[in-house]
């Protein structure tokens, strides 16, 4: 089963993810995979995110 990687903030493809069969045990728990997508953050985004949630409003 192929499953397509695109990122969560931005619907940019990743990659793909190659699973025989698809169980928690084989997935990990930052991917929400919805059908034969899973939905993650890019290294772009996801440190993006980090540079927002360190930020104090002001
Ligand atoms: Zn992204």
């Amino acid at each position: 089963m192929k499953i397509l990687k695109v990122c969560h903030a931005c619907d940019r493809i990743i990659g793909e993810l190659e699973l025989d069969n698809l169980t928690s045990d084989n997935v990990d728990t930052g991917m929400d995979i919805v059908g034969n997508v899973a939905f993650i953050l890019c290294p772009g985004c996801l440190h993006e995110m980090e540079i927002k949630t360190g930020n104090v409003y002001h």
